[in-house]
């Protein structure tokens, strides 16, 4: 075999698995030099080159290798060095093939210093990432209804009509377990499934807001833009979390400007429409107005048949139809909670021999209502709490060290805690931008004043019962 040979060989793997663009700027210009037993060198332009394959596709020229080399197979490179004469070559070692992979996720910060940002390179637009889509989130495991029909349309638009609808960004916004995440999933994967050209990114607020604050603490800040900016779909899931974060939300906005000034599409979830957030800077949320805003209600009597029929048949499971009629009609709130009890109901006929009858759903069903907590947000917990307390909300959330508001203040966080689903971060943001450690101290200044003063630990049960309806 020749180097020219086994060369030709990986360039043709290689051309299989990367976009076009990136194949002729990146690929075609190297020449193999030599092949040594199992070594094959080759040169490269420049250092960047080098470097670029080296923290880019070094999985995928280690496969190619293996192919043709065996699985000890090396590379070296031999890079031109044309400004300097002197010395015309210089050799690189290829170091070692268990270099960890690139993770794109965590959009990669450059190695070295002459190699500050790989995404702009003239002639280069594109870099295939990993999209961080969930597999099974497709539109054919999404069920249709009046509650959802405008969010999937709008949704289906965009694929098709790509870059001409007025749906950007697509806000999509609505209670919990009602398939914002789904269903923003399914868009995305549709788009990669109509154009493949396209890089889609699939990202939490949560994971963005780490990604951003990493970048800071690391200086990385200008990469970590740069990257965003080259995404052509950009899926943000659970925006109501950007709420308080003042220097995220700058973020995001120029982000934002960005894609949408260069007709990328935006897709955003929420848990609130954009005129009900609150703690998010006017100019932000006049830009989440710009497109479409997307309800995805509870789903209705037929439709949530037709969910439990689906997931039924996914399952592979039969169920009688007034099995099916009871659990829709006492299941209403969310989708995640039919799951639930489709799941339960499943468990209980595979491992106890229960027969998928009513009596069967009665008993599921009775159980998952009973230990369903209400889901309220920090926010009605505070309204409820500060009228209790003949308060205002701003009192709560006021720097104020009067006994009385830092009371009801701790009492809604420990309510915030129980009865809602946020993490100790968000509910002290929503309570007066506090931090979480003032929300632990909190939490144990409540449990331990209950334990040792009757007329608090009254109160707070008031308060509770007030929630539960009880
Ligand atoms: P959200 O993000 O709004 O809280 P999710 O997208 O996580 O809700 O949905 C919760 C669960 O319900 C997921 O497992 C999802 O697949 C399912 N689900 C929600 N809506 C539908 C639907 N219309 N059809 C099928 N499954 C759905
Ligand atoms: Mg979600």
């Amino acid at each position: 075999m020749s180097a020219n040979k086994v060369w030709n060989e990986c360039l043709q793997f290689i051309r299989e698995n990367v976009p076009d663009e990136i194949f002729a700027a990146w690929f075609r210009p190297i020449k193999p030099v030599s092949l040594n037993g199992n070594v094959l060198t080759i040169e490269v332009p420049t250092n960047l080159y080098y470097e670029w394959i080296e923290t880019h596709y070094i999985d995928l020229l280690r496969t190619a290798l293996v192919k043709q080399l065996g699985k000890h197979a090396q590379l070296k490179y031999l890079v031109r060095m044309t400004n300097n004469p002197a010395s015309r070559h210089k050799h690189l070692e290829y170091p070692g093939t268990m270099k960890p992979k690139v993770d794109t996720n965590n959009y990669a910060p450059p190695q070295s210093k002459d190699f500050k940002n790989p995404f702009v390179i003239p002639g280069v637009q594109k870099m295939r990432i990993d999209s961080q889509l969930n597999p099974n989130y497709t539109l054919e495991n999404f069920v249709e209804g009046p509650n959802n029909r405008l969010a999937v349309n709008a949704g289906k638009a965009i694929t098709k009509h790509w870059g001409n609808t007025s749906f950007n960004p697509l806000f999509i916004y609505g209670g919990v377990g009602l398939g914002k995440t789904h269903l923003a999933n399914a868009i995305g994967i549709e788009v990669k499934r109509l154009h493949p050209d396209k890089n889609v990114l699939y990202v939490s607020t949560e994971k963005f807001t780490q990604q951003y604050t990493s970048s800071v603490v690391n200086k990385t800040r200008d990469d970590f833009i740069h990257f965003y900016q080259m995404i052509d779909v950009l899926i943000v899931d659970d925006v109501q979390f950007l709420a308080g974060k003042t220097g995220v939300q700058k973020i995001f906005f120029q982000i934002f400007n960005h894609l949408h000034q260069n007709k990328k599409q935006l897709i955003f979830t929420s848990d609130k429409a954009p005129v009900d957030m609150r703690d998010v800077e006017v100019r932000l949320l006049s830009r989440f107005k710009w497109g479409l805003a997307a309800e995805l209600k509870a789903p209705d009597y037929e439709t949530r048949k037709k969910i439990i029929r689906y997931k039924l048949e996914h399952d592979g499971v039969r169920m009688d139809d007034e099995v099916v009629d009871y659990i829709a009609h006492h299941v209403k709130s969310n989708v995640r909670e039919i799951e639930g009890i489709l799941n339960s109901m499943i468990a209980q006929a595979a491992f106890n021999h229960r027969k998928l009858d009513l009596n069967l759903a009665r008993e599921i069903v009775a159980n998952f209502v009973r230990n369903s907590k209400p889901i309220y947000t920090c926010d009605t917990i505070q309204r409820i709490v500060a009228e209790y307390f003949g308060l205002d909300v701003a009192a709560l959330q006021s720097r104020s060290r009067r006994r009385e508001v830092v009371q009801a203040r701790q009492i809604s966080m420990y309510l915030s805690k129980k009865y809602t689903d946020s993490s100790l971060d968000q509910i002290g943001t929503r309570i007066g931008k506090r931090n979480h450690a003032t929300v632990i101290y909190a939490l144990k200044t409540v449990r331990d004043l209950m334990d040792v003063d009757k007329h608090f630990r009254k109160t707070v049960l008031e308060l509770e019962n007030m929630l539960t309806g009880l």
